[in-house]
């Protein structure tokens, strides 16, 4: 296993890196990327076992409820970039065992892969959503080829890609773009099937950065009023393949349009999974922070925040509840992996995004406009205004300034600042947002069962 120090060191391989159109050529001398490089490096070190076999739990893949339920709550403890590295591997193998009967081949040169990441223990992203220009239009109709990713070049030892893959997250703190399609491609549409892997230092590969790391945090400004988002970010990358070889061994499906889906469908249910496991733990913040603001306002017994917080209690319980079930009706597959319940797992995800806006406007409801105005760590420190802050800042005994307004900083910035837009918008997008998990919900359930029940109430029954 790596250690974080190997780690950093491994990220100086030249790659291409831009962030506000500026190029980056020290992610760690970059203020708004080194802290997702920081979180990464410290969990090598956290996990770090000197034993030549020892791997990183994101390498195994679960084989029975418990194990998923454990590696499901370890998750929550990992970085992002580590997270999209075992939801991306996973779909990476549940797609080889799908194609094993028609590509054997494939398959073969998936676990190869997978065992090569394993040993050089490896962080990847999946660089599934592409540009797609006209929304209407598929690949070949579009007027510029390129909007999907291609394949443009065969070659007898390997392929060469164009496109881009955008919004993917750690791209720039990861060693390798695991590359799928975005859906599923019609015969006709072989040069858009294609998956593949990309070391991110690969001639032609250019990663365009945004984040929501706090730029006043990245000024040298107080990281006490962006106490959440000034340790955890991670930078999103919008991935350019310009012209990029790719060896065969390398290539896990260039033109065989019949499983062009299979990847998406497969990293769909890991993806909705660890949604559903972040949506149940950020329910319980969003439940805490609200009992905490409603107790430091004097407001906790009033009957329209009580009605709001019990309504969040609701809601985070039912999201856990879902992934429970999620969990405990997994089934295996014949390679002896557990597979979570797409039912329950996609029905929960979409509850959890569904909703989640509006446990975000009650929390804000119940915590009143210093959520966003109140003054800063630096008001409170200064000689000048310290002690007019201290005056009319708390609230009661026991609740001073300091206390209260840390948690308007706090809850400003996890809801309502550049982060808290940030997980709004990713609430509802992440996992392919909230169509397709609908989608696979109606596939998945039991329609013929619901109908005879309706039937038999009707008396209709056959
Ligand atoms: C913070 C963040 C991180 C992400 N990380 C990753 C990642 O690591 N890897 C990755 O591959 N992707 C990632 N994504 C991408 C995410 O999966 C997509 O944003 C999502 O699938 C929606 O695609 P889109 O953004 O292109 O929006 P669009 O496809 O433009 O969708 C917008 C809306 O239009 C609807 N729509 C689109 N096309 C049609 C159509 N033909 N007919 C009817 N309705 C349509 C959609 O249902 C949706 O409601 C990330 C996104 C975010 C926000």
């Amino acid at each position: 296993m790596k250690t974080g120090a190997q780690y950093r060191e491994s990220l100086r391989d030249g790659r291409r890196l831009f962030l506000d159109g500026r190029k980056v050529t020290d992610l760690e001398a970059e203020p708004l990327l080194a802290a997702g490089v920081a979180e990464v490096a410290a969990g090598y070190d956290r996990h770090h076992r000197p034993e030549p076999d020892a791997v990183g739990p994101w390498f195994t893949f679960p084989t029975s409820p418990e194990d998923l339920r454990t590696q499901l709550h370890e998750l929550l403890t990992w970085d992002m970039t580590t997270v999209t590295t075992a939801q991306g591997l996973q779909a990476l193998l549940t797609a080889a065992a799908r194609m094993r009967a028609d590509h054997p081949e494939y398959a073969a040169r998936v676990e190869a892969y997978y065992e090569w990441c394993k040993r050089e223990d490896v962080r990847g992203v999946q660089a599934i959503t592409d540009a797609k220009g006209h929304r209407k239009l598929s690949p070949s109709q579009q007027d510029d080829p390129d909007l999907y990713t291609r394949i443009v070049e065969r070659r007898p030892d390997g392929i060469v890609i164009r496109g881009a893959k955008l919004h993917i997250t750690a791209a720039a703190t990861s060693h390798e773009l695991v590359v799928m399609p975005t859906k599923r491609m019609k015969p006709g549409e072989e040069d858009w099937a294609v998956a593949c892997a990309v070391p991110a230092n690969a001639p032609g590969v250019t990663i365009i950065n945004t984040t929501y790391a706090p730029r006043g945090a990245a000024t040298g400004e107080d990281e006490r009023y962006w106490p959440h988002s000034s340790h955890h970010n991670m930078p999103e990358g919008f991935i350019v393949f310009d012209d990029v070889f790719v060896p065969n061994e390398r290539v896990f499906l260039a033109g065989e349009t019949a499983h062009s889906a299979t990847f998406a469908h497969a990293l769909g249910l890991w993806e909705r999974l660890g949604g559903t496991a972040h949506l149940a733990e950020i329910g319980d913040i969003l439940a805490g922070f609200a009992q905490l603001i409603a107790e430091a306002n004097g407001l906790e017994r009033v009957s329209h925040v009580r009605e709001k917080i019990s309504e969040m209690i609701m809601y985070a319980t039912l999201v856990r509840a879902g992934l429970e079930a999620a969990i405990s009706t997994a089934e295996k597959s014949p390679e002896g992996w557990m597979f979570p319940s797409e039912l329950y797992t996609n029905a929960a995800k979409h509850f959890g995004a569904a909703e989640f806006s509006r446990m975000v406007r009650h929390l804000h409801d119940i915590g009143g406009g210093a959520i966003l105005t109140a003054p800063g760590p630096g008001d409170l420190d200064s000689a000048e205004t310290g002690d007019y802050v201290r005056k009319y800042m708390r609230t009661m005994d026991g609740v001073d300034a300091e206390y209260r307004m840390r948690l308007f900083h706090a809850i400003r910035d996890y809801t309502a600042d550049t982060f808290g837009g940030w997980q709004h918008v990713t609430m509802l997008q992440s996992g392919g947002g909230l169509y397709a998990q609908r989608m696979v919900s109606a596939k998945h359930y039991d329609m013929a069962a619901a109908k005879r029940m309706a039937l038999r109430i009707a008396g209709l029954e056959p």
